[in-house]
Order: structure tokens, then sequence, then C-alpha cells
């Protein structure tokens, strides 16, 4: 199914997202885990609607009659039979912690290591516009109760670069102090561009994300600027992580759960990055309610300190996919207290599958 909103950075936009929900069964009456992936269109991530669909039809076979509460196990047989991919992984893996979490009768943050304080700070994104209207809409989500903001710049070329640093000056004149404010290119700037926007905002209190598509750009600009930074489209995994640490490339990364394979993915470099002291926006590519549930139980099951921003996407769409998925409030979410994620799809707006895949079936 799709969802509509219009996302817009870098000069490309997606207005309609390709959306895949997955329900795995067991055998256990009524036992059952849902899991979403939701690509932000076909040129953010090496990933795209239909690729899920097709990753997970070339998965089922060798998934089908295993336990999905070995969740580990379930991980292993999928990576030794799908090389890479792991957007397509995803939704499998967070419907097995689902499960999990309905078996042991927990909500899944508790099963990913506690629930931590009361809630968890979001951050709004701004789509990239004209600097003045970027400010409006800030300082309207800052009445909604957000205190954290991510600006979408990395406009190429020369007038891109004025527009960048009017963007960021501009909204950073309509926050209060203790207010966040990240200015992220996503890859959006050469190297040189890049460089000139972090000189133009010099003196402004604002943190760089993923200024040049490339690590050793990003890098670069790092070592030239005293901005806090943030890596995200770099960091795919462990070994990215790790190299990233090694060369205080970052002070934050962004972790989106699908870039990197799923929750279980997500939790080890979660927990490393808890013990390394990096602190994280945790999130995913895009999503619905699913997504949004998942996203809360990996960032309440974060300690405070380490989680920098987190991203209620059901607030972004026009469509409800799920019941039970966390609510905005005053700019914060909490994760459900109901066993596993705490959703319950709404078919009626999903609709008939697109394809099932069981035991002695073909997948259609
Ligand atoms: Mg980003």
């Amino acid at each position: 199914m799709c969802v509509r909103f219009l996302a817009r950075s870098g000069g490309k936009s997606v207005e309609v997202f390709d959306c895949t929900i997955v329900r795995v069964d067991t055998d256990v009456a009524g036992v059952y885990g849902v899991g979403e992936v939701t690509p932000l269109g076909p040129f953010y991530l090496p990933a795209y609607g239909p690729g899920a669909r097709q990753g997970i039809a070339e998965l089922a076979p060798h998934l089908l009659g295993q336990d999905p509460t070995q969740v580990a196990k379930i991980n292993h047989i999928m990576d030794i039979n799908l090389l890479g991919h792991p957007y397509a992984k995803s939704p499998l893996d967070m419907a097995c912690w689902d499960i999990l979490g309905k078996v042991c009768n927990q909500p899944l943050c508790v099963l990913l290591g506690g629930r931590f304080g009361a809630a968890v700070d979001l951050y709004r994104a701004i789509s990239q516009e004209a600097p003045d209207v970027m400010a409006q809409k800030v300082a309207g989500y800052r009445a909604e109760g957000y205190r954290k903001f991510q600006l979408k710049v990395g406009q190429a070329g020369a007038a891109g670069i004025t527009n960048d640093i009017a963007r960021i000056k501009q909204v950073r004149a309509v926050l209060e102090e203790g207010d966040v404010l990240v200015a992220d290119a996503n890859t959006g700037w050469l190297l040189h561009e890049a460089m000139r926007v972090v000189r133009g905002v010099k003196d402004v209190d604002v943190y760089i994300e993923q200024p040049c598509p490339g690590y050793e750009e990003c890098l670069s600009v790092r070592r030239a600027t005293d901005h806090a930074f943030i890596l995200d489209e770099n960091i795919v995994g462990l070994e990215a992580l790790l190299r990233a640490r090694k060369d205080l490339a970052c002070d934050c990364i962004n972790l989106k759960i699908s870039k990197v394979g799923g929750i279980s993915k997500a939790r080890q470099i979660r927990d490393l990055c808890v013990s390394l002291g990096i602190a994280m926006t945790i999130e995913d590519s895009w999503g619905g309610d699913v997504t949004t549930a998942a996203i809360a139980h990996l960032a309440h099951s974060t300690p405070e300190r380490y989680r920098f921003t987190a991203t209620d996407f059901n607030s972004y769409v026009t469509v409800s996919t799920a019941s039970g998925a966390p609510q905005r409030n005053d700019g914060k979410m909490a994760a459900s207290r109901a066993p596993g994620l705490g959703v319950e799809l709404r078919y009626e707006v999903l609709g008939e599958p697109v394809a099932v895949h069981a035991a002695g079936m073909e997948g259609v």
C-alpha cells in the first residue's frame, strides 16, 4: 500500500511511499507478529518498495517452519540465504520480535533492555523550502511541543549554498536556547559546497548531518568544522560504526532500523553506541504506525542520555495502518505497555494481502 507525504531534500522529493507490512503467523492460535518497511522512495538508500517484497519472497521458503522466537537464528538464516538487502529482512525480524514479546507477555522495550524514562524526545523534520517558509514552519511545530528540529538542506550549486546558510540562520533565530537544530544535507553537497556552508554558519548553534555522499568527504568536512557532527547514510552497519569511531568521524549517528537490517542489528549497534558514548537519532527511513511502534520500543529501551532524538513517522503520513501505535504528545512519544510491539493491524485499510507465503504454497 502507499501513504502520501511530501518529503524533499537536495532537489529530490517523494510524495507517495511504497509501504510493505508483513504478518508472520505461528502454529499457536492467535499468536502472530507484524512488521513494516517503508523505503524513502527508490533513491534515498539502496532500497525500494517492490524490492522488499521480492526479498521477502526469496527468504520465505527458508523461514517457513522455523521458530520465530529464536530471533538470532532467524537472522542467521536470512543472512546466509540472502546476501545484503537489509531492508527486506527488517520487517521479518520486526515481526519475530513482536511474536517473542507476545509469547513472553512483555512489551518489546523490556526485552530490548528496559524502559528508560517516561517518554522519548522527538524531532521534527522540515522539508526543504524557502528559508522564511522553513522558519515559519519550525515556529509552528515548536508551538506543538517539539524542541528538536532537523532542516532538510543540501541544495546544490551557488544559490543553494546561499539558501542553505539562510535556512540555518533564519530557523535558529526563531528557536530558544536549549532547542536543538540539525542541518541534514542528506548527502546533497559537494565537498566545496559543504565547506562553504559550515564556514557560513560558523557561529550558529547547529549540528551538521551527512553533508556529502562519501565517508571520506564527510570526514574531511568534519575535520574542518567544530560543529557537532552526525553521520547517517554512511552508517550502514557495525563495521561502518567501528570505522567512524576509530576516525572520530562523528559525535552522533542516525540509526535507521531497516537501513541496518531490523531491530536485532539496530539493537547491536545501539548497545555499542551506548558503550562508546555515541548518542543516536533512533528512527527508520520512513513508515507508518508499525514502524513508529518499533522505533518507540528501541528508543525507549535506550538510556536517555544516548537517545539524541527519535521520529514519530505516523504523524507525518495520512493513513493509519494499525491501532495501538504511539501518538505524539507535547513533542514526545512512549512505547506501548502491551505485549510485543503493541499494535493491531487495520485490515480494513490494508485490504487483501498482495502475497501469501506458506508451507506447500507458491507465493501469490
Ligand atoms: Mg539524515
